[in-house]
C-alpha cells in the first residue's frame, strides 16, 4: 500500500475532519527491525526489535507529531509557528511549516545542537534564534510569547502533537497482529513521547486491538535526570543532546505511564549511552543518534543486573522488547566520528595497504 502519511492511515484515531487540509509528508509506518544479534549480546531470553524512527522524513519521529500540529495550526489560521528545540523539533517544524507555506521560528540553545538538525532548520527557512540559555529556558520564553501573540506552539505540550505521536504504538499493535510486547524502552527527555506511545498502547487496548500493554521503560542521561532524581535539574548535561532536558514539560504524564504500566524511568550514563550507540551500530547495522541509544543503554543495563531472570513473558518463552530509536545518527556526524577510531593515513601504495590488512605481500 502507497503511504500516504500517518494521518491518511490512522484518521479515524485523529481529530481531523474531511474537510482538513492535510500537510503531510509521508511520515510514519517506520520498519520495526528484528535485532537478533544484539538481544543475544544482552540476555538469552530478550526478543529485541527497533523502531527505526530515524526513517522518517526529517529524520526523527518528531515528524509524526509535527504533521499534526502544523495541519491543526493551519486549520486553526495561523501562519506562524514557533518553538523551542533541542534540534529534532526545529528541524520537523522547519519542514512542515514550509510545505505549509507559513513561517517558522525556532529557539534553540547556543552550541547544543547537533550539526545535521541545525543545518535542516536552516535549509528550510526557518528563522532560528540561539539563545545563551538552556533548552527549559527557551521553552519557557516561547510558551510566553505564543500566549500573547497569534503564533502557534508546536512543542511536544500542543496535545495535537501528541495525537500525532501516539501513532507508533499502533504501528508496533498493528505489526505484531494485536499482540502487545512486554517491554518498550524508550529515551525521555522532554517526556512527550512516553506520554504520547502510552496514549496510543491504551487507545488500541481500550477498542480491543490489542491483548495486553507493554510495561514502559524510559531512560534518562544521568547529568539531565529530573524524574528519576525527584527534583528539576538546572543545569542539565549530556553528550546526547536531543535529552538534555532539565525540567521536563510532560513530567507528570510520564509519571502516569510509568506507574499505570508497571514500568520505570531510570538513567544512563554517558558512556554506557555511547557503548550502546556503538554496539547496535555494529552488530545490527543500524545507526542512530546519541540520545536513541539510552533506550539500549536501559535495556542493556537491566540485563546486567539480571532484571529479566525472574520476568516471565507475556506469550511463548521469550521477553519482547520493543526499542525506540528516536533518530538517525547522521544528524549529529561530530559524535559519530569522536566515538569512532581516526581513519588510517597511507600512501597510495599496495604494500602499504597489505600490511594494514595483516597480508603478506610475498603471497601474491
Ligand atoms: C525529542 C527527542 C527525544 C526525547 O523525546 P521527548 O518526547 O522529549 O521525551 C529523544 N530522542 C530524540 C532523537 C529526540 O529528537
Amino acid at each position: 500500500m502507497h503511504n500516504a502519511g500517518l494521518i491518511a492511515r490512522y484518521r479515524e484515531h485523529l481529530p481531523v475532519s474531511d474537510t482538513t487540509r492535510i500537510i503531510t509528508l509521508n511520515e510514519g509506518s517506520t520498519p520495526l527491525v528484528a535485532a537478533p544479534a544484539l538481544g543475544a549480546a544482552l540476555h538469552p531470553k530478550l526478543e529485541v526489535y527497533l523502531k527505526y524512527e530515524g526513517l522518517n522524513p526529517t529524520g526523527s519521529f518528531k515528524d509524526r507529531g509535527m504533521t499534526m500540529a502544523i495541519t491543526k495550526a493551519l486549520e486553526e489560521g495561523y501562519e506562524m509557528v514557533m518553538c523551542a528545540s533541542t534540534g529534532n523539533t526545529s528541524a520537523s517544524a522547519a519542514a512542515y511549516a514550509a510545505r505549509a507555506g507559513i513561517k517558522c521560528i525556532v529557539l534553540i540553545p547556543q552550541g547544543k545542537i547537533a550539526l545535521g538538525k541545525l543545518s535542516q532548520a536552516m535549509v528550510h527557512g526557518a528563522q532560528v534564534i540561539q539563545i545563551h540559555g538552556n533548552f527549559d529556558e527557551a521553552l519557557t520564553l516561547v510558551r510566553k510569547i505564543c500566549e500573547n501573540f497569534p503564533v502557534a506552539l508546536v512543542n511536544s505540550i500542543n496535545p495535537f502533537r501528541i495525537e500525532g505521536q501516539k501513532t507508533g504504538a499502533f504501528e508496533i499493535l498493528d505489526d505484531f497482529g494485536g499482540v502487545a510486547p512486554d517491554f518498550q524502552c524508550m529515551p525521555v527527555g522532554n517526556a512527550g513521547n512516553i506520554t504520547a506511545y502510552w496514549k496510543g498502547y491504551r487507545e488500541y487496548h481500550a477498542l480491543g486491538k490489542s491483548d495486553g500493554l507493554p510495561r514502559m521503560m524510559g531512560f534518562q542521561a544521568a547529568g539531565s535526570a529530573p524524574i528519576v532524581l525527584g527534583h528539576p535539574v538546572l543545569e542539565p548535561h549530556t553528550f546526547a543532546t536531543a535529552i538534555r532536558i532539565g525540567n521536563p514539560a510532560s513530567w507528570k504524564t510520564a509519571e502516569e505511564a510509568r506507574d499505570q504500566s508497571g514500568g520505570m524511568i531510570d538513567m544512563v550514563t554517558d558512556d554506557e549511552i555511547r557503548d550502546a550507540y556503538k554496539l547496535v551500530a555494529r552488530t545490527e547495522g543500524i545507526f542512530c543518534e546519541p540520545a536513541s541509544a539510552a533506550s539500549i543503554a536501559g535495556l542493556a543495563k537491566l540485563s546486567r543486573e539480571g532484571f529479566f531472570d525472574t520476568v516471565t513473558p507475556r506469550q511463548g518463552d521469550r521477553i519482547r522488547v520493543i526499542c525506540i530509536l528516536t533518530g538517525h545518527g547522521l544528524k549529529d556526524p561530530d559524535n559519530a566520528i569522536a566515538a569512532a577510531s581516526e581513519p588510517y593515513t597511507v600512501e597510495p601504495k599496495e604494500e602499504q595497504i597489505l600490511e594494514l590488512l595483516g597480508f603478506s605481500p610475498a603471497l601474491v
